[in-house]
């Protein structure tokens, strides 16, 4: 192993930097949530801020590399390739993905690093949700940048952009290689962006995936897939004589409650089984029947649907998930309005990094030497750190700012958090690549 770089040398070095360019780092961070990059499914919006992020890197003197997804031919051979969503086909042309490289100092011997993250977000909701802001018109009000994407996760793209910058003004890469890539196709269960990259040959020693972690670089992360319940009754409309009507809406809360009383379960069974340990979340997300407004329908609704979104901890596969669901629903009758259960994304894993990889101490000595507080967690949701853990060579850890109402309106980063990961990454580059 290469001999460890003076950590408190280069440290104060980059901490003067940082507190130098903190409007910097605010100001990258905007311009990226300016960009509107939402996945509205099945389809992606990425194009336009993925320009932006390759505008920065090469500016900084990166080797480019911009492909669509499609254009990397054993995608669509992969077993994880997944081409719909909800039943409607998934495109993935001009959804590209942007990857930058700084070679080492040497052709060889030093460790190589990768910092990945996703562009997309989720769709900006109604307008009238957001209180603060716009979506698109990020504001920084005390310590939150506010906007679309600010939490999850164009705020830990803009921190890579200013540690790379930071590093190169500095000139503490070592001999390793530095890559920076930001994907497309993470939200909704995609991960088509973050394999094609893998797929092109892009590995490394270790990678960073950056997601929403409150500072605490995560060993392992939950998997999950999202499911729609979908509920039909044989004929809508009023009853004029009376007559009984299968009901969607009934059937759809009786669906609900089960799956709520399965929520309870687990978490009272996982809290018996590892009392300290994070429960895999349940989250009924979205219940939809008779139309829109009330003037839509005065009478039974003829068909409706539930989505909701399952976590899993690592190690449990897509069978044992799959069933378990299945069997928290077997009690829901069928004799009311008929309902079906069906995925409407791919199962995504959850992962988890060896202990006793290398980057534990050295990130233990770089919070340390920055003074920030250390602790190694689990990231409770499910997120692209797979195909690094699984489908790749490389190990991936997950490792984002705080902040709050991630995919929901009002979403904020922690404007100190951004400029505190670039403290810890800026240092993880030199000593991990020297
Ligand atoms: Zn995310």
């Amino acid at each position: 192993m290469p001999a460890p770089l003076s950590l408190s040398a280069a440290g104060s070095r980059i901490d003067a930097w940082v507190a130098a360019h903190r409007q910097e780092i605010i100001a990258t961070a905007s311009r990226l949530i300016a960009i509107p990059s939402a996945r509205v499914p099945p389809a992606g919006n990425e194009a336009a801020a993925q320009r932006e992020i390759a505008a920065l890197w090469g500016a900084l003197g990166a080797d480019m590399d911009i492909f669509d997804p499609a254009d990397v031919p054993p995608l669509a051979a992969h077993p994880l390739y997944w081409p719909a969503w909800d039943a409607a086909p998934r495109p993935l042309r001009g959804r590209p993905v942007v990857v930058g490289r700084w070679p080492g100092r040497a052709a060889a011997g030093g460790r190589s690093l990768l910092l990945s993250a996703h562009v997309d977000t989720t769709p900006p909701g109604m307008p009238g949700d957001w209180t603060v802001t716009e979506p698109y018109t990020p504001k920084l009000v005390a310590d939150r940048l506010y906007g679309r994407g600010a939490y999850d996760t164009k705020g830990m793209l803009a921190v890579y952009t200013e540690a790379v910058r930071c590093v190169r003004e500095l000139g503490l890469q070592g001999r390793g290689d530095l890559t920076l890539e930001s994907v497309p196709d993470e939200e909704y269960g995609g991960s088509h962006g973050c394999l094609a990259a893998r797929l092109r040959g892009y590995n490394a020693d270790l990678a960073v995936n950056g997601e929403p972690t409150h500072m605490r670089p995560c060993i392992s992360h939950n998997g999950g897939r999202l499911w729609k319940v979908t509920a039909v009754a044989e004929g809508g409309g009023l009853a004029f004589a009376g007559e009984a009507r299968e009901n969607p809406i009934v059937t759809l809360a009786e669906v609900a409650l089960a799956v709520d009383r399965w929520r309870a379960r687990r978490e009272r069974d996982a809290r018996v089984a590892d009392p300290g340990r994070a429960v895999p979340a349940i989250t009924l997300a979205q219940m939809c029947s008779g139309g829109q407004v009330f003037a839509d329908l005065l009478g039974v609704p003829e068909r409706g649907h539930l989505y909701l979104a399952v976590q899993e901890p690592p190690g449990v596969t897509a069978e044992a998930h799959a069933a378990g669901l299945r069997a928290a629903l077997a009690g829901v009758p069928q004799t009311g309005a008929r309902w079906e259960l069906r995925p409407c994304s791919r199962y995504l894993p959850g992962s988890r990094m060896a202990v006793a990889h290398p980057v534990w101490p050295l990130l233990a000595a770089i919070y340390q030497d920055a003074q920030l507080p250390y602790e190694v967690g689990h990231a409770p949701f499910a997120c692209d750190t797979y195909v690094f853990n699984l489908h790749s060579g490389t190990p991936a850890l997950t490792l984002g700012p705080g902040g709050g109402n991630a995919h929901a309106p009002d979403e904020f980063v922690s404007a100190q958090d951004l400029s505190d990961l670039v403290r810890v990454l800026a240092r993880l580059v030199a000593a991990w690549t020297a």
